[in-house]
């Protein structure tokens, strides 16, 4: 149990240790809910997901404080709110609903806490006060800013020097103009579309990087173990994050790790909602089952970029496929479904250990299942008798375990291979086709050929109608199944 992890403020990979083994504390910041999560949002959430089942694993589910905040003041929401005629709080909770949604369809655990900007104001109000009174903040026309000259290790996260900084926020109108330094950037500005809260600085709302700074010392403390997020949020909004709360915490450390995961790109080039090629998780789940998109996001490390494509899909589709059979020849050959002795394999656990590389936890994985099939061919060639059935169990068990631990095998086989389609239609279709052939059977019992040829015809027709589906027509003893192709 040696858990390694890249730090981007030290640029190496490092042994994880807790400051206390029974209270691990890790932030990563949430949304800004003002439309849907892209898939480049679910690639951060799962990336932090499969790192906070590791800390369980290790520490214990009660030892991991996880928070993911919900950004529910900013610009581009008020925005919204205004050309949509709705309030500030119809948007935001609708897309924060969205959000939970689908990041739960992606099988993410929630998070132990979700807090929200807005009911943490007065926690920002006070870091900003505190940032005034000790001179590294100071008042412009309504404005509050953070004065970077006052912080040396400033840029030390990113690795940006001083003298090359701008400040890499969008800057409202005129604030350019109000600034010290060029790098400085917002702590709180003027109320905005009747957005505001009374400060002493000034009737006024936040800028977003105090929001995280805020909440992650209201929730978890001054001095957290693992901060995450996506690596465009390295500078300027991590930057800014460490310059606040070191300097109104007058501490040296904000975020002892700082996780990183890289982009995900389309084949196209980059994703960017200026160039139109946002995919909303949503719309992706209106395709593929959540277990998909989930390993799709995990075939590649998450320090390496990652290129999104249909194939990306259809392959994590089709080794998914593989995964359920493994569960479904299981107890057809009489095994217990749930595998309730699946046990934790501590040399595939030590794989994931290594700095979250999910890829070798994959492979083995896969290992397993082509070792169950070896086996399965084997008993089949051999006779009843050869292997037995501890063998199986002991391939079986870590198996199960492993998928489970990274979040798959969620549904019952059979379930899986329907797909979610429109199962009532496909059911009674198949009741139509042995119907037919049981009918046809009769008819050739009795000797009337012509009956029995149009009989056969009919249940022929009901097949390729679902076979133009990508149904199958599947028939055993007890009757026809019909599965996805
Ligand atoms: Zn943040």
């Amino acid at each position: 149990m040696k858990l390694t992890l890249y730090n981007s403020l030290t640029r190496r990979k490092e042994l994880f240790e807790p400051q206390n083994p029974a209270r691990i504390t890790l932030y990563n910041c949430g949304p800004t809910v003002y439309s849907h999560a892209h898939i480049g949002n679910a690639r951060a959430a799962v990336v932090v997901d499969v790192l906070f089942r590791v800390l369980r694993h290790i520490y214990g589910g009660d030892h991991v404080v996880y928070v993911r905040n919900i950004t529910d003041v900013d610009d581009k929401i008020i925005a919204a709110a205004t050309e949509q005629g709705m309030p500030i709080s119809g948007i935001t909770e609708k897309y924060a609903r969205i959000y939970n949604e689908d990041l739960a369809a992606l099988n993410c655990l929630p998070p132990t806490h979700q807090p929200r900007a807005t009911d943490h104001i007065s926690h920002m109000i006070g870091m900003i006060g505190t940032l005034l009174d000790k001179g590294f903040a100071y008042e412009a026309d309504g404005h509050v800013f953070f004065d970077v000259s006052t912080y040396d290790d400033y840029g030390k996260l990113s690795g940006n020097r001083l003298e090359n900084l701008r400040s890499g926020d969008r800057i409202g109108e005129g604030e350019a103009a109000r600034k010290r330094n060029e790098a400085d950037f917002v702590l709180w500005k003027p109320e905005l579309g009747g957005v505001g809260w009374d400060a002493p600085f000034g009737r006024g709302r936040p800028g977003w990087h105090i929001e995280c700074s805020a909440m992650v010392r209201a929730t978890l403390g001054e001095v957290i173990d693992i901060h995450c997020g996506g690596v465009d949020l390295k500078f300027p909004h991590h930057e800014n994050e460490i310059a606040q709360s070191c300097c109104a915490n007058n501490r040296t450390t904000f975020a002892r790790f700082w996780v990183h995961n890289e982009f995900l790109n389309m084949d196209s080039g980059k994703m960017s909602k200026s160039l139109g090629n946002v995919i909303p998780i949503r719309d992706l789940l209106g395709d593929w089952d959540g277990e998909v998109i989930r390993l799709a996001l995990l075939k590649a490390h998450y320090r390496s970029e990652l290129i999104w494509t249909e194939d990306l899909l259809r392959e994590s589709k089709a080794q998914l496929d593989g995964w359920y059979r493994v569960i479904e020849k299981a107890v057809s050959l009489g095994m217990d479904r749930d595998m309730r002795d699946a046990r934790p394999d501590e040399k595939f656990i030590s794989t994931i250990e290594n700095d979250i590389n999910t890829m070798e936890f994959l492979s083995g994985l896969e290992c397993l299942k082509t070792r169950f099939f070896g086996e399965v061919e084997k008993k089949e060639r051999l006779g009843e008798h050869t292997p037995g059935h501890e063998i199986f169990i002991s391939i079986l068990n870590p198996f199960v375990f492993m998928a489970g631990f990274l979040g798959f095998l969620r549904s019952d086989p059979q379930e899986w291979f329907k797909g979610g389609r429109d199962t009532d239609r496909f059911d009674r279709r198949v009741r139509d086709y042995d119907n037919a052939r049981a009918q046809a059977v009769a008819a050739k019992k009795s000797g009337n050929e012509a009956k029995t040829g149009e009989l056969f015809r009919r249940s022929d027709t009901i097949r390729e109608e679902l076979q133009s589906e990508g149904i199958i027509i599947e028939t055993g003893p007890d009757g026809s199944s019909w599965r996805q192709t």
